[in-house]
């Protein structure tokens, strides 16, 4: 006999997605029964009918079978939007790994529980001849608060609720007793909470130059004809990517479709969202972190009932219910951000692509440094590709020298900046222009290089850069490798070999010690804590409250600054020497987009980029702003050591309360991995990038393959291992094709 039994998950509308309860499913209904499907089961005591979403089909039961109900009826009809997202965290849960309540709640919008915004108005319902006695009345019965509200409902016939019982400070038992009267009425209307509030200037266009005509016309004529493509636009910023958007977005608009915009959060600024709202009004909202959760809740109502047709927001914004989806557009599509952190690990590049899928949609993925995966796709035609090379609004690339910091060294100069950035930086203060010091924090966690050749300390067997440990115990993330603390330069000799310890607060005060006059702002973790200080900073700068700004990588994104002459970046190397396959990317990103940074009004730009190794790929392309060059050069080593794009890896990350048994248990599922015999490659185990959080052990290992679907399928295998041991001390994780080292 062959029985199938389905996971249905009741009443998706609550605030926590509950765990799915098994079904049986009658052979008459077997062939409609699929993932996604709505379904009408019995449920509780009474078996009331009830709906719900099948989320698991499977021939085994998971309880007795005798205690199985079955389901009644499936729900006949259009796909739904309730439909799709059940499919999606299907999707996601299967390419990512996680578990299945992890998927639902990250596609489903949450808290449910918020109530529909109120507006409630007070409506004078008596004529002014029989008000005014009623006030006369009250004036000489010294009712204060009555006399208040009469008086201002004489002038204007209605009042918001709010402001009676606020600014007016009428009471609520004054406002019944009035109603009871008959002399006024309460009046409610439900509201969408509205995030921004803006006087709409619906139509605000520009003449797109023939080039973003080109693209516009290519995309949107391939739509027409049923061919649903996704495209990169690669364009240095400020090319007119963002009108191109808007224009395609116009015209999915047209065609009774709706669009997603995806943009980093850190970008999402205030600017960015009002070009929207001038282009498309009222029908355009945006999601972000700091909406509340009722006004999150209600974009998404007004997306489900086509109240708007446009969102903008960070990755989550995938996940606005809109019922036809024909274009999304991913700005900056290189960001890390557009990797989930949490499970299930998904990137939104690929997710915007399923969800494309699923509503015959096009896609846009818009970079100046694009990331190696979507050039990858473009060069094997599976993307098309297109350029923007010119700025509408003029403006020339920014002069850029490398200064060799080895070379600094050897003429005494021990300071964090070099001769040449000296020079200019004292131009600049002279002649009242403004320069941005950028310092690359990332990889600060220590790893060693030589001050006097460059030379960065490598694992012999993965070609990333080792980590230093307390004690100077040199150790490779990816395979676990160890050496002893290195005294001397392996290549040299120099006993100059250390990391490059300076933060941004020492270049501060150094600043302050060289140039007492200089004003200095400062942008980094520190002093970003407060909500808003990002952007106070920001625009204290803009408005030309100080000389030099002096930051992390979040001073090189978004922000216009005009009066920039100078970006100075002081050490290139740091995200080199990370110790993960993107360290190059990454720095070739972070380069270019610093030295972006100069030169974006009429005046010319210059830009330093200091570096121990001046003649690395990435530093050399990203001086000469060639991406082509950089990209030929990099994929070369992701082809050489199967790393993505070229290959898939997935890290299997374990986290546990014990030392000893976190390693066992990255051993043992190590070799469950490698009993399957499927044609990968395992690395590891190894204690991670930072080998223990908050008292928790952190282990991981690596399975590349060719292959994606290979990774899943020992994913799967695993999980189902790992479902078995109940582990109650231990967890383990999956990131597929990881952005940065666990
Ligand atoms: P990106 O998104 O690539 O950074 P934008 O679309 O923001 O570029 O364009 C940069 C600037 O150039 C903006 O001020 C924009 O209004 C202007 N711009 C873009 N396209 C045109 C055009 N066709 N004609 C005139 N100005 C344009
Ligand atoms: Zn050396
Ligand atoms: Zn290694």
């Amino acid at each position: 006999m062959n029985e199938w039994y389905a996971d249905v998950i009741i009443d998706i509308s609550h605030e926590k997605v509950d765990r799915p309860f098994q079904y049986r499913i009658p052979p008459k209904l077997l062939p409609a029964v699929e993932v996604g499907v709505c379904v009408t089961v019995p449920f509780g005591n009474g078996n009331k009918p009830r709906k719900g979403y099948v989320t698991r089909l499977s021939q085994k039961a998971d309880y007795d079978v005798s205690k199985l109900k079955d389901i009644w009826k499936v729900e006949q009809g259009e796909v739904s939007v309730e439909d799709r997202m059940i499919r999606l965290a299907v999707w996601l849960r299967r390419t990512y790994g996680g578990t299945m309540i992890q998927a639902l709640k990250t596609v489903l919008p949450a808290k449910q529980t918020v109530k529909a915004l109120e507006k409630r108005t007070i409506l004078l319902r008596w004529s002014r001849e029989e008000t005014q006695e009623l006030l006369a009345a009250a004036t000489r019965k010294k009712q204060v608060a009555k006399v208040r509200l009469l008086t201002e409902l004489l002038e204007y016939g209605q009042l918001p609720h709010s402001l009676v019982t606020t600014k007016l400070n009428v009471s609520s038992a004054t406002i019944k007793s009035l109603e009871n009267q008959g002399v006024i009425t309460l009046e409610i209307e439900n509201t969408y909470r509205q995030p921004i509030h803006l006087d709409a200037q619906n139509g605000e266009k520009r003449l797109l130059s023939p080039a973003q005509s080109h693209i516009v016309e290519q995309i949107i004529g391939q739509y027409d004809q049923g061919i649903k493509t996704t495209s990169v636009i690669h364009g240095i910023t400020g090319s007119g990517k963002t009108e191109v958007y808007m224009e395609l977005i116009a015209q999915i608009i047209a065609r009774g479709k709706q669009a997603i915009v995806l943009i980093p959060e850190i970008a999402l600024t205030y600017q960015t969202v009002v070009r929207f709202y001038k282009r498309f009004g009222n029908r355009v909202s945006v999601m972000n972190s700091t909406l509340s959760p009722g006004e999150k809740y209600d974009q998404c109502q007004r997306a489900k009932e086509g109240d708007i047709d446009v969102i903008i927001g960070p990755r989550s914004a995938l996940f606005t219910p809109f019922p036809n989806i024909g274009l999304i557009v991913i700005d900056e599509e290189h960001e890390a951000t557009y990797k989930s952190e949490s499970s299930p690990k998904y990137h939104a590049r690929e997710t915007a692509m399923e969800i494309a899928r699923m509503h015959g949609a096009s896609v846009v993925l818009g970079s100046a440094t694009p990331s190696l995966e979507a050039y990858y796709q473009a060069s094997l035609g599976n993307f098309n590709l297109y350029k923007l090379t010119e700025r509408p609004t003029g403006g020339i690339l920014p002069k850029v020298y490398v200064e060799d910091l080895r070379q600094e060294l050897r003429r005494g100069n021990r300071s964090i900046f070099s001769l040449h950035l000296q020079e200019l930086m004292e131009e600049r203060l002279a002649s009242g222009q403004q320069m941005m010091l950028f310092l690359n924090r990332r990889g600060y966690a220590g790893f060693i290089s030589c001050r006097e050749c460059g030379e960065v300390v490598k694992c012999p067997h993965c070609d990333v850069s080792l980590s230093e440990h307390k004690g100077g115990r040199l150790v490779c993330h990816y395979c676990g490798y160890e050496t002893a603390p290195v005294k001397l330069c392996p290549k040299c000799g120099s006993k100059y070999v250390s990391g490059f310890r300076a933060g941004t607060q020492q270049i501060e005060d150094k600043i302050k010690e060289m140039y007492p006059q200089a004003r200095v702002l400062r942008m980094d973790a520190d002093t970003t804590k407060k909500k808003d200080s990002y952007e106070e900073i920001l625009s204290a700068f803009a408005n030309g409250e100080a000389d030099i700004l002096v930051g992390t990588q979040m001073i090189v994104k978004g922000h216009d600054f005009p009066n920039v002459t100078l970006v100075g970046i002081l050490a290139a190397d740091m995200s080199l020497s990370v110790g993960d396959y993107r360290a190059g990317e990454r720095t070739f990103q972070l380069l270019t987009q610093a030295a972006g940074r100069a030169g974006r009004g009429q005046k010319p730009g210059e830009v330093v980029i200091q570096t121990y190794q001046p003649e690395h790929y990435s530093v050399v392309h990203a001086a000469s702003q060639d991406y082509e060059a950089f990209y030929e050069e990099e994929i070369v080593y992701r082809e050489l050591s199967g790393y993505p794009p070229a290959g898939h890896m997935m890290a299997v990350q374990i986290m546990a309360q014990y030392e000893e048994s976190g390693k066992m248990l990255a051993e043992d599922l190590k070799s469950m991995a490698l009993k399957m015999g499927k044609k990968v490659q395992i690395i590891g185990p190894a204690p991670a990038f930072v080998g223990k959080i908050k008292d928790v052990y952190r282990f991981v290992f690596y399975v590349k393959s060719k292959n994606y679907d290979t990774l899943v399928e020992i994913k799967d295998t695993l999980d189902m291992e790992i479902q078995k041991l109940q582990l109650r001390k231990e967890s383990v994780q999956f990131d597929f094709d990881p952005m940065n080292a666990f």
